[in-house]
């Protein structure tokens, strides 16, 4: 199988802006949210931020050490103002709130760039405004990943943040570092690592020894993230795996209360992510959880290569250890001992603090097995290959069938409080409804194409393929003629295209 390598992460700062003179036990900062229309975490909370720009490295920033972190400050206070409208610069005090509007207005236009502004107006950036709490990478799992710097920065006097109207940011607000995080708690927001660590060690007061507190995680200092928590009691721990490009890992899901630990995926066939992953499981068991099982969402190989090493590693400490699949997965399985078939609409409880019930659903389509659940008190949705935080979800028959799939996503799009989707590859997924829609409207107008095409005598999946699939790459054609294929016998199903004793495919209308 082709595997590829992660995407390289870019450089990106990002400003933990507080607000002016916030009472120091309970400080507030601005939080945004990110539009539900942003392929990448749209519908995440956030902190102000973005990529690095070309001519931020020519901006002087006074009492800089060095060209990196220049870089990242000019970098982070250029996206602080393009987003909020805050400018925290030496100098400026003088300016009015016109002023920063026609300042913003030349940047945004275009018409002069960041550090000719600065020149401009005779602003500058000092090193000291910007107090650097932590640099973090985005994990392997993304197809989109940065180097992101974080800088604490207290809110200038009289200028207050509002959001730019370029619809990247649905909303901004100050509020309570604690009271974020809470939120959080509370299954009420989702948000990545860093801001997460900022708001809970915010959320213990500005203290003296505040910067050590933000740099006390090694993931602060550029250590790669394993444990990712976008909810609580629900850890992503992506495991590198032979998998589909883009993708290169595979999300297994540590479920936990304060009693109870299941696992969904342990996919890896690599010793040492085995062997990271059994930490994990080690540690969670360790604060006192009993281990439930190992769930099997579909048959994929991606998705089970590790069930068999967990297993034995467990040996010693949980005697009657139970994986759970669906029939057909387990059928189509020799190799790995499934203790207990899962069927649609059973439920699955996990005791303790907080007690979780999964239901689950078989939803076939990727997988004639492939299993979902459903948390309705969260409204978390484990979604498996059904839907996916990176790249494309394959229908290869006959494993794959498009009907069935196209039936399970309205399924799921039917559940009545979806807050998250957590997939089987790539981030969590917080725009669940527009991403289902996006998902279905998708794989309707191919098959609208596909049957224009066959309309047009286009007789076989490669035929079809050279017509439609205009925006793939030539090294993806031999993929996607599985896909057509799938529509093909879904359109059979319908009663819209027939096939020929000669293989062909021909329209119902034309034969
Ligand atoms: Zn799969």
């Amino acid at each position: 199988m082709q595997t590829s390598t992660a995407p390289i992460p870019k450089d990106a700062a990002a400003i933990v802006l507080l607000r002016h003179n916030t009472e120091p036990r309970h400080p507030e900062v601005f939080l945004v949210k990110r539009s539900d229309k942003l392929a990448f975490l749209g519908g995440f909370h956030a902190f102000p931020g973005g990529q690095f720009d070309p001519s931020d490295a020519e901006v002087p920033v006074e009492h800089a050490a060095d060209l990196a972190l220049r870089t990242a400050i000019s970098c982070a206070a250029r996206e602080l103002f393009e987003e909020t409208q805050v400018l925290v610069v030496r100098g400026g005090d003088a300016l009015t709130h016109g002023q920063r509007a026609s300042l913003l207005d030349d940047l945004q236009s275009g018409r002069m760039s960041w550090p000719a502004l600065l020149k401009h107006y005779q602003l500058h950036l000092d090193a000291s405004d910007f107090t650097f709490v932590g640099r973090w990478v985005t994990p392997p799992f993304s197809a989109r990943r940065f180097d992101t710097w974080f800088f604490l920065v207290q809110a200038p006097a009289k200028q207050n943040a509002r959001l730019s109207a370029d619809g990247e940011l649905e909303s901004g607000e100050w509020i309570a570092a604690g009271a974020a995080h809470n939120r959080w708690e509370r299954s009420e927001i989702l948000a990545v690592p860093p801001v997460l660590h900022a708001l809970k060690t915010l959320s213990e007061g500005l203290t003296d020894d505040l910067v050590e507190r933000f740099l006390s995680l090694p993931n602060a200092r550029h250590e790669p993230v394993r444990r990712i928590e976008f909810r609580p009691n629900y850890i992503c721990f992506p495991v590198r795996t032979p998998t589909k490009p883009p993708a290169t890992h595979t999300n297994c899901y540590l479920i936990h209360t304060s009693q109870s630990l299941l696992v969904i995926d342990p996919g890896s066939p690599y010793e040492d992510e085995q062997g990271a992953l059994a930490k994990a499981v080690d540690e969670l068991l360790g604060e006192g959880r009993t281990f439930s099982g190992i769930l099997l969402t579909h048959v994929h190989p991606d998705h089970v290569g590790g069930v068999n090493a967990l297993r034995e590693h467990l040996r010693d400490v949980c005697d009657d250890l139970h994986v759970w699949a669906h029939q057909l997965t387990a059928a189509a399985l020799p190799e790995i001992k499934v203790d207990q078939i899962l069927a649609d609409e059973e439920v699955l409880v996990l005791e303790g603090e907080p007690r979780i019930s999964l239901r689950v659903m078989h939803t076939p389509g990727h997988a004639r097995g492939h299993l979902c659940l459903y948390d309705e008190r969260t409204g978390t949705l484990l979604s498996g290959d059904n839907i996916v935080g990176l790249g494309s979800v394959l229908i290869d028959p006959p494993e794959g069938n498009m009907r069935d799939y196209l039936h399970s996503l309205d399924r799921m799009g039917a559940l009545p409080n979806l807050s998250v989707i957590f997939g089987g590859h790539g981030p969590a997924i917080a725009n669940p409804y527009r991403k289902i829609d996006e998902y279905i409207s998708h794989r309707l107008d191919r098959e609208q194409k596909i049957l224009e095409a066959v309309r047009q005598h286009a007789a076989t999946p490669k035929e079809i393929v050279a017509q439609v699939y205009t925006d793939v790459s030539p090294k993806a054609h031999a993929m996607a003629e599985r896909a057509v294929l799938a529509h093909l016998e879904k359109l059979v199903a319908d009663g819209l295209v027939s096939q020929l004793g000669d293989g062909n495919w021909v329209s119902t209308l034309s034969a």
